[in-house]
């Protein structure tokens, strides 16, 4: 079982009372967190860690995932995609499929959605399902975790009226902000310290994942670790990595995904990214089971190279994860990457392959800067990034949607 005192070790222990200080008129607060995968990508990431912590502050917390047909899911996808920006093709079967799955759904979750004293409804799958709730008692939150900063009109705006009707939104950048007419709040993601995926490994637990996976060892490698998506321009990879090998030539690419049970698309991308990469033996195109946490926590510490190179993202835990473990990363100038990746300090923000290229080169050639940038990278993440920082302001957020701006403030001087 989680425990949040276990967190001592990393952040001491002025940050944990504060956390059990917040959470201390919180106690049995009853808190549903809605998505729609408990496996991959970075919300199912985020949850897993944040629902045991809620819980062991005190706060009677739940977790539900709504379940749907390909269709549904297929229309969510294209969904996130028009809200990144692709111009979608729209058709009335689509608001059908989606308002009807979240019908169904509701018939499940109503009673434990309408009990709650705060739903958080992460990303636009289950967002109808307020609809569904009318003797609702409690507050609804919309999190939303994409890049919104230039969303497909057509899709944002029938999106929004459902967003509307919630008491407040939180997004991950300034710049994702909509007009709306409740408050909206910002929050980083953030990663577990002590998770599979980013507890400390020793060099002998790095080597036998490379080994096991049928990397040389004694080879350079560059990593990204993604879901098979073109967000996450696999393909911009590939190129870097053939303009890289035209002065490293015995690097390998590694190519880390799996899939995630609420992206349709994956194997679409998977098949582009296989012939993408053709007959060359050193791409090792790696697809994992969604518990292969340590093997990606041991690919981001043994990895020369680490790439990110997307051309959208929220956030982008992968960026994070590897900055905690020493490793300056080549990111795509786009959305969360940018609050992440400081040119020349904690990595490179790259727009072409070209670019990822170059700073590829310079990693490469000059390993104490990037052990220098790595340090860097590290303590950026220690102090904005970690899960108890996200904690306290989840603590926060509801907080003042339950109690209002007033009353929390007496009740923070009374305790
Ligand atoms: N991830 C994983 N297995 C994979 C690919 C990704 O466990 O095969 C994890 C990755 O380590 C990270 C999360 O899924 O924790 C992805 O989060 P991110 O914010 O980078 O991207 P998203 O998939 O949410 O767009």
């Amino acid at each position: 079982m989680t425990s949040i005192e276990d967190y001592v070790e990393v952040t001491g222990e002025n940050v944990i009372d504060r956390l059990r200080q917040l959470a201390r008129p919180l106690q049995g607060l009853k808190v549903v967190h809605v998505n729609s995968t408990y496996v991959g990508g970075g919300v199912a990431e985020i949850l897993s860690t944040m629902v045991p912590l809620q819980k062991d502050l005190g706060l009677d917390v739940r977790w539900k995932v709504i379940r749907g047909q390909e269709a549904f899911f297929q229309v969510t996808k294209s969904f996130h995609n028009a809200l990144q920006g692709v111009q979608v093709p729209l058709r009335d079967a689509f608001f059908k499929v989606y308002e009807e799955t979240n019908v169904q759904n509701s018939e499940e979750l109503r009673s434990i959605l309408e009990e709650a004293d705060i739903v958080v409804i992460h990303d636009p799958q289950p967002l109808p399902l307020l609809r569904s709730c009318p003797n609702r008692r409690g507050k609804w939150i919309w999190r939303c975790h994409i890049d919104l900063s230039h969303p497909f009109r057509p899709v944002w705006q029938y999106l929004r009226k459902y967003v509307m009707e919630f008491n407040a939104s939180i997004f991950s950048l300034a710049d994702f902000a909509q007009p709306l007419p409740h408050i909206q709040y910002l929050m980083q993601p953030s990663i577990d310290p002590l998770s599979d995926k980013n507890k400390e490994l020793t060099p002998d637990e790095v080597l036998a994942t490379k080994l096991q996976l049928g990397l040389d060892p004694k080879r350079p490698i560059m990593l990204q670790v993604s879901r098979f998506d073109r967000f996450k321009d696999p393909l911009g990879v590939i190129k870097t990595y053939k303009l890289v090998k035209t002065f490293a030539p015995d690097l390998q690419l590694v190519l880390a995904g799996g899939e995630a049970t609420d992206d349709p698309e994956g194997a679409a991308v998977l098949a582009e990214v296989r012939e993408g990469a053709g007959a060359d033996e050193n791409i090792h195109i790696l697809l994992l089971p969604p518990d292969a946490h340590t093997t990606i926590n041991a690919l981001q510490r043994g990895a020369d190279l680490v790439l990110q190179k997307s051309v959208k993202e929220g956030f982008g835990l992968t960026v994070t994860e590897a900055l905690w473990k020493g490793k300056p990363v080549i990111g795509g100038d786009a959305g969360g990457i940018r609050l992440q990746v400081v040119n020349y300090h904690t990595g490179f923000l790259v727009k072409t392959p070209e670019g990822a290229a170059l700073r590829s080169r310079y990693l490469l050639r000059h390993p104490e800067k990037a052990q220098e940038m790595g340090r860097t990278a590290r303590e950026l993440v220690r102090q904005n990034f970690l899960l108890t920082r996200n904690l306290q302001e989840y603590l926060s957020i509801f907080m003042s949607t339950i109690y209002g701006d007033q009353e929390r403030l007496e009740l923070q001087m009374a305790t």
